[in-house]
């Protein structure tokens, strides 16, 4: 068959997950110099440079959750797509054994993870045929925290702060303003919205989705929407919700939207949210060989560094107010701790997510949690002999565990949780009453993170798959921000309700 095919789509892959495109990059240096430096979104800004620049640097996933992959082909007349699809899926299978990709596909009944990223629906693979001698293939990996804040409007709607959203573009841009304005950090903002008006509610979020394999640079061939995607660039960034959510001049790096036919009684609007970490990039392959002929949305030279290496040996940007820790953390130290405080974590961290919170409400824990740090986190490991060694390791979105988090904290202990985006009204009480902080973490930086993790020093619950068992870690200097503390303040809801104010203002 093609005899370099499958080491052109694993390449592919781990440029992928390794090296964001040069549009996105050229957006994030432009929201870098934009945001005032030794603001929380300053700060933000540079670690997310710097991750960048690492995980360049040392071919290692941008952020842990390398997200659903997505392929889009195009092939000549006649070529064997059966044979491409098995390639393509082996190839998925080889960058999750080379550490490129974090085995992200889990049985939806049972929860137990394939551990190779193969599994009914995933990847997703999508064929067309095309007039062209060669094959194309475009990638793109979307997380989960950022699928999550997608959204779909059937219009009319009634939007928070911005009244009706009727049948029209008007309606479109309310839409898509409220959907950024929603998505707040929990989304790794700042992000990019794709967009589709119309088709039906499946075809809608496909073709916003599709969006997204536009450069952020791209001018909409329409003139109705090239104006619409301006003015939502300017409006959106107006709310100020900022990197992370931190508040901030850049929310929002790309606004694509597209159109399709619809059924009169239906007017859908779908948005297609991705974070900062916008993995998409795309070759060409000589049809006879397999053999990349040419990148997309980038050359294949190696891309050139988004800050001076100094900036990034550095690490992290001190101001000389950070409060260090280390677990075990008693209630005095907590309560002195105030929402914009910046804490560097030392010692015994253990991770905790979505499987580990839902067993602790029927379990006690493996370790003992007092004084605790709990860590949500789902990190790319990798085993060296009989050694684990993390080699990526950010934040997950915390809103998931709301459910769960303030009984955890009172029924053992746990002091300080770190995650990103925030969480809500129960788990602000439970804080409050439990003697405990909430830490935002910067959402992506999983190459940063993984080089304040020394030691991997044991697992529990490892039956739940990597990503998801409970894996014990000895940080050093883990940076994070105090953004809900234990008298009942939150950086999320200030930033919140000071964003809808401005969004009641653009209706
Ligand atoms: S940057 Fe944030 S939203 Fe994007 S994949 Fe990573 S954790 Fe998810």
């Amino acid at each position: 068959m093609l005899p370099a095919f499958f080491e052109s789509v694993v390449e592919l892959i781990t440029r992928t997950s390794t090296d964001l495109p040069p549009d996105v990059r050229a957006a994030m240096a432009e929201a870098l110099a934009t945001e005032e430096s030794g603001t929380r979104a300053g700060q933000a800004l540079t670690i997310i440079a710097q991750n960048i620049d690492q995980a360049a640097s040392c071919e290692g996933p941008i952020c842990q959750d390398t997200g659903m992959p997505t392929f889009e082909v195009k092939t000549p007349v006649g070529a064997n797509q059966i044979w491409m699809r098995q390639q393509i899926r082996e190839a998925v299978a080889e960058a999750t054994r080379r550490g490129k990709l974090r085995p992200n596909s889990v049985d939806s009944i049972t929860g137990e993870n394939s551990g190779n990223n193969l599994g009914p629906g995933t990847p997703i693979i999508h064929f067309d045929q095309w007039e062209e001698p060669g094959i194309e293939i475009k990638l793109i990996l979307k997380g989960g925290g950022c699928e999550n804040t997608n959204a779909q409007y059937a219009l009319p709607a009634e939007l928070d702060h911005l009244g009706r959203a009727d049948r029209s573009l008007e309606g479109v841009r309310k839409c898509i303003l409220h959907a950024v304005w929603k998505a707040q950090g929990k989304g790794c903002s700042p992000g990019a919205v794709g967009v589709c008006v119309g088709g039906d509610r499946t075809s809608g979020y496909t073709h916003a989705k599709e969006q997204l394999f536009r450069t952020l640079d791209d001018r909409n061939g329409d003139p109705r929407l090239a104006k619409l995607e301006d003015e939502i660039m300017e409006e959106a960034n107006r709310l100020s919700v900022g990197p992370m959510g931190f508040k901030g001049r850049t929310s929002l790096i790309g606004c694509k939207i597209g159109a399709m036919n619809r059924l009169p009684a239906s007017f859908f609007v779908s948005i297609a949210y991705d974070c900062w970490a916008f993995r998409r990039l795309g070759v060409h392959l000589d049809a006879s060989t397999g053999a990349i002929s040419s990148w997309l949305y980038r050359d294949a030279a190696p891309s050139a560094p988004l800050l001076d290496p100094a900036t990034v040996a550095a690490g992290f940007p001190r101001t000389g107010r950070e409060i260090a820790l280390s677990a075990p953390i008693s209630d005095e130290q907590i309560r002195a701790l105030k929402v914009g405080d910046v804490v560097l974590i030392s010692g015994r961290v253990f991770t905790g997510r979505d499987a580990v919170h839902a067993h602790l409400m029927k379990h006690e824990p493996p370790v003992d949690l007092r004084g605790g740090v709990l860590y949500h986190c789902g990190p790319v490991v990798a085993k060296d002999g009989d050694r684990w060694r993390v080699t990526a390791a950010g934040p997950t979105t915390s809103i998931r565990e709301e459910p769960y988090q303030a009984e955890i904290l009172k029924r053992y202990g746990v002091r300080v949780v770190i995650g990103k985006g925030g969480m809500g009204a129960k788990t602000l009480a439970g804080l409050a009453e439990s003697g405990a902080v909430y830490l935002n973490a910067i959402g992506g930086a999983a190459q940063f993170y993984a080089r304040c993790i020394e030691r991997v020093d044991d697992v529990s619950l490892l039956e739940f798959g990597t990503p998801e068992a409970m894996w014990h870690l000895d940080v050093r200097d883990f940076p994070a921000i105090v953004t809900m503390d234990a008298h009942g303040e939150s950086l999320h809801k200030d930033v919140e309700e000071a964003s809808g104010q401005v969004l009641a203002t653009l209706k």
